[in-house]
């Protein structure tokens, strides 16, 4: 329960990466503590919220872990829309979802791009009730996608996780490969066990913090 006068932040966290990186077991470690060597594949809805005390303030995550979707490696626009934080999870054990989760950085990126661009279409009609002619708007729209391009999507604060590290022995990715992919992404990045605990709500509590600064 927040302190009376606490600043209180509401944010919505999105999930990505392949199946079987961990998505859920961090999840479930970091709303309820728990740990399943035998977690059954996610299928339907899987949201989840958890409070989290952050600095001076209290951040109200609204979690959600991708249901399925792995697989056609695209995601449902109301996964997406809306977020504040989204976390790319890959597993340190297995460099075929460090590359895919690469790919899910550009999908992310891409989203992002496409719905602020559709956004501006949009308001720029709105605003001039349809006077302003299409080239216009086409033009605007190509510097928005310019911008976006050299700049990123600034709203989304975004994670690059390598799960699993409890695993060392069996490493593929090396934490430099991680740190510097993020890096070179505007990401945080952190090594994680949903297994061992380790660093799961430090993964978070560096999100809401880097969320807290942004607004
Ligand atoms: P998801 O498909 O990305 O949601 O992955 P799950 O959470 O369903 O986990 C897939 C499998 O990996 C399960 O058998 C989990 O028990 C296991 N797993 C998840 N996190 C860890 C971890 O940090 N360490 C180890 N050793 N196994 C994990
Ligand atoms: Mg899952």
């Amino acid at each position: 329960m927040a302190r009376p006068g606490t600043r209180i932040i509401q944010a919505k966290l999105v999930l990505v990466g392949d199946m079987g990186t961990g998505k859920t077991s961090l999840v479930l470690r970091f709303v309820k503590g728990q740990f399943f060597h035998h977690q059954e594949a996610t299928i339907g809805a899987a949201f989840f919220t958890q409070i989290l005390s952050v600095s001076e303030a209290t951040v109200k995550f609204d979690i959600w872990d991708t249901a399925g979707q792995e697989r056609y490696h695209s995601l449902a626009p109301m996964y997406y829309r809306g977020a504040a934080a989204a976390i790319v999870v890959y597993d340190i054990s297995t460099m075929d979802t460090f590359a895919r989760a690469k790919k899910w950085v550009q999908e992310l990126q891409k989203q992002g791009e496409e719905d602020a661009v559709m956004t501006l279409s949009v308001h720029t009609k709105l605003c001039f009730l349809d006077t302003v002619p299409d080239w216009l708007v086409s033009c605007l729209v190509y510097l928005c996608i310019s911008c976006l391009i050299m700049g990123g999507n600034p709203k989304l604060v975004m994670a690059l996780v390598g799960n699993k590290s409890d695993l060392d022995s069996k490493r593929e990715v090396q934490v430099e490969e991680g740190e510097e992919f993020a890096q070179e992404n505007g990401m945080l990045f952190m090594e994680t066990s949903a297994k061992t605990a380790e660093n799961v709500n430090e993964l978070f509590y560096e999100i809401g913090n880097t969320l807290l600064m942004l607004i």
